[in-house]
């Protein structure tokens, strides 16, 4: 499985935003974008491209990618997948991205960040359904239930998350003694707290 090795907060600075990529130090005085809120290999924050309207729609797309810590070709067929899809494409491409295990084991407060939850993933320490999946890009659905597995219920890591979880989205449930989460239906826009313009990214492919 192909994976982003690289320093993530130079992602964050290369993109203007905090992509929030490393758990708790995302929210500390540590984070990169507080102490050098600048492109990597500037000095300022001022930016040496102008920006053209296919740069901001590459901007746009390489920041939800990093977001979900996506490589390129598995978003590209993403796009597709969402674009041959019943309704907004943009929207069903959030949803699809939303859906993926690790990211849905992230949301309950499993983990303190996307990697992290795809480690503990891969890892063996979840349930889908009562069957153990070590696929992080694996699709929820409505009504599936994502449990930590028993033997895994005592992992620290998990239980630190969960003490600093952010508010969970309302198209989740979670039960924080029985370590388990439930997809109560497929986000809508408004409940995916995503602050990516997708449009942009829909323009981008469709050139
Ligand atoms: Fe981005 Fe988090 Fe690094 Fe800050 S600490 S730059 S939000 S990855």
């Amino acid at each position: 499985m192909a994976l982003y090795h690289g320093p993530r907060c130079k992602l964050c600075r290369r993109e203007g935003v905090k992509l929030m990529l490393r758990g708790e130090r995302c929210a500390s005085e540590k984070c990169a974008m507080e102490r050098r809120p600048f492109p990597p290999g500037l000095r300022t924050t001022k930016r040496r491209r102008t920006s053209t309207e296919y740069n901001t729609q590459l901007r746009e797309k390489q920041k939800l990618r990093r977001i979900y810590g996506v490589l390129e070709r598995q978003f590209a067929r993403y796009f597709d997948v969402a674009s041959k899809a019943a309704g907004v494409t943009g929207e069903r491409l959030l949803q699809i991205l939303e859906l993926r295990l690790d990211n849905v084991v992230y949301r309950l407060g499993f983990a303190p960040s996307r990697s992290c939850a795809r480690q503990l993933v891969t890892h063996n320490h979840f349930l889908v359904n009562g069957k153990k999946v070590t696929v992080p890009n694996y699709e929820l659905k409505a009504g599936d239930v994502v449990q930590v597995c028993d033997s895994s219920k005592t992992i620290e890591t998990i239980h630190s998350a969960l003490k600093n979880a952010r508010d969970i989205p309302d198209w989740l449930s979670v039960d924080k003694v029985k370590l388990e989460g439930t997809v109560v239906r497929v986000p809508d826009r408004a409940s995916m707290p995503v602050n990516v313009q997708e449009q942009l990214v829909v323009e981008l492919y469709s050139r």
